[in-house]
């Protein structure tokens, strides 16, 4: 198959997929076949292997969550009085409902991370990332035996970054200036 962007040549990949999640940083996919420009480097899922991709990006979002301190939450009707509405159209709601305020399950009840509530009031999007600089800086030093993977932000799909090991360096697009992403 040929590629679309460059006219180079699709090749069937095995090998682990190095991806950089753009909230919660460096993760690698195994077991999924896909196709790799031999020139650009662009990339192609099918529909399987793009389902796995999305399921690990939400088991790696789900573990950091997991890992913040319950402090760094508040629950539903806290969380909607910061946003000045009801409870119910906080569960109604169908961004926050998709994601786009972080949250973790906690007993049989969903608590909100407050700083996602805050930047969801303020903007729209209460996604940030995750990780930080230093964590990024590691991971380029003790992955550079892995093989590169191109660096193309433009080529990614289903919102991915792909991140060669040895340009993981820090993106000032995504990166969160506000210092450590995690509330205190
Ligand atoms: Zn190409």
């Amino acid at each position: 198959m040929r590629c679309n962007e460059c006219g180079g040549t699709y090749v069937p990949m095995r090998k682990p997929l190095q991806i950089t999640d753009r909230y919660t940083g460096p993760l690698t996919v195994e077991g999924i076949e896909y196709l790799k420009c031999d020139r650009c480097g662009d990339y192609l899922f099918s529909p399987e292997a793009a389902k796995r991709i999305g399921e690990a990006r939400a088991h790696a979002l789900d573990t950091i969550l997991q890992s913040q301190p319950l402090s760094a939450f508040v629950p539903a009707p806290i969380a909607a009085d910061m946003l000045g509405i009801s409870r119910q159209a906080l569960h109604k709601h169908r961004r926050i409902r998709r994601g786009f305020i972080f949250q973790a399950g906690f007993g049989d009840k969903t608590v909100y991370l407050r700083e996602s509530v805050l930047r969801f009031k303020a903007a729209g999007d209460g996604r940030f990332p995750l990780w930080s600089a230093e964590e990024q800086v590691e991971y380029a030093e003790t992955q550079r035996v892995v093989p590169a993977v191109p660096y193309e932000p433009e080529q990614s799909r289903f919102e991915i970054e792909w991140a060669a090991a040895a340009h993981v360096t820090v993106e000032p697009k995504t990166h969160n200036t506000g210092g450590h992403a995690y509330a205190s």
